[in-house]
């Protein structure tokens, strides 16, 4: 039987936190209070495999490695291939800050990944490196290329606009689709917790698209609805232009995932209170039967909606680096 939720919902999308260490700090995911998950607590590559074979027989289909920063974590391209060699599984993607892309961008491709998410939140090194807490623009866009030549595509970029630091640069964002084929994509900045976040610092997909509009009429694409953005094309772009408006417009009634944090918890949805505990069964050698019962039970959980943006005081009860964005 596959996953379907209470709402209909079919449920073949898993994303996993593979850590929630970080090789950058920006300000609005990472707090500086943040304490980092005991290396023991977090799943190992076995453990992460065997959730994965036990979820492809139920149906999800594609895996979504993140973290913090998954590119930070040993031997990624060995849980790649892992991945990659289930049967049922037609997609491994990864979302990344870039920093050391261009270090394995090669070596991710042989291992069987099948595109990249590159977060990207400023083209100007002094901006960049205030946003990231200390990183270089210019190694994250060495490494975006290299993924474009070794056909990791479509490449994602993944664009948070906070008001007043970086919305001046949604034109120079939504020009590099002009003449690549990149998928820029514009996300509301969402309220986690530590991250200053108020309703004014939310630039929404709707401003952000107005804003476009002086760069000439976008192009609605046909919306699909396992994607969690709506996509536009300038009149003469080759790329797209994605917006995810995760607090003013929801889109949970096309919600096809499940998360599982880098502690081995099973997130419903990434802004639950609910989480199921997997890494404890996981050690005390259940049996497949039981790791499913698990899915199974998050899959039912997954509430019809949220109430980010509409209520107000709901905020992620995590910061972002620990679940995974
Ligand atoms: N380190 C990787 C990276 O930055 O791409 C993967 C983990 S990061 C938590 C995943 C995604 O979450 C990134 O695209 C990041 O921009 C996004 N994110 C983190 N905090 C956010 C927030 N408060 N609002 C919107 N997006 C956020
Ligand atoms: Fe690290 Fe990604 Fe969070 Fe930035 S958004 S602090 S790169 S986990």
């Amino acid at each position: 039987m596959p996953l379907i939720d209470r709402y209909k919902r079919s449920i073949e999308y898993l994303r996993i936190s593979v850590t929630d260490r970080c090789n950058l700090r920006c300000i609005y995911c990472m707090p500086y209070d943040i304490r980092p998950v005991e290396y023991k607590s977090i799943l190992t590559y076995e453990e992460i495999v065997r959730v994965v074979r036990i979820a492809a027989r139920l149906g999800v289909r594609k895996i979504r490695l993140t973290g913090g920063e998954p590119l930070a974590r040993k031997n990624i391209q060995f849980l790649i291939k892992e991945i990659s060699n289930i049967k049922g599984i037609d997609e491994i993607t990864l979302t990344t800050n870039g920093v050391l892309l261009e270090r394995y961008a090669e070596e991710l491709k042989e291992a069987g990944l099948s595109r990249v998410n590159v977060s990207l939140d400023s083209l100007s090194p002094e901006k960049y490196r205030e946003i990231t807490g200390g990183g270089s623009v210019e190694t994250v866009l060495r490494g975006i290329e290299k993924a474009y030549q070794l056909g990791l595509k479509p490449i994602r970029l993944n664009v948070v606009i906070i008001r007043g630091l970086n919305d001046d640069e949604i034109e120079d964002f939504a020009l590099l689709t002009r003449h690549r084929d990149y998928h820029v994509r514009f996300i509301e900045f969402m309220p986690g917790r530590g991250n200053n976040w108020t309703v004014d610092k939310c630039v929404s997909a709707k401003e952000i698209r107005g804003r476009l509009n002086r760069l000439g009429v976008l192009q609605p694409l046909p919306f699909r609805k396992r994607e969690s953005a709506r996509y536009y094309r300038l009149p003469d772009g080759k790329g797209v232009i994605g917006f995810i408006s995760a607090v003013t417009d929801h889109f949970c009634e096309h919600c096809n995932r499940l998360r599982i944090t880098s502690d081995g918890k099973i997130r419903p949805c990434l802004f639950s209170e609910t989480e199921i505990d997997l890494k404890t069964p996981l050690r005390n050698k259940a049996p497949d039967e039981e790791i499913e019962r698990l899915l199974r039970l998050a899959v039912q959980l997954k509430p019809e909606g949220h109430r980010i943006g509409i209520e107000p005081g709901h905020h992620i009860n995590r910061p972002m680096s620990k679940i995974g964005g």
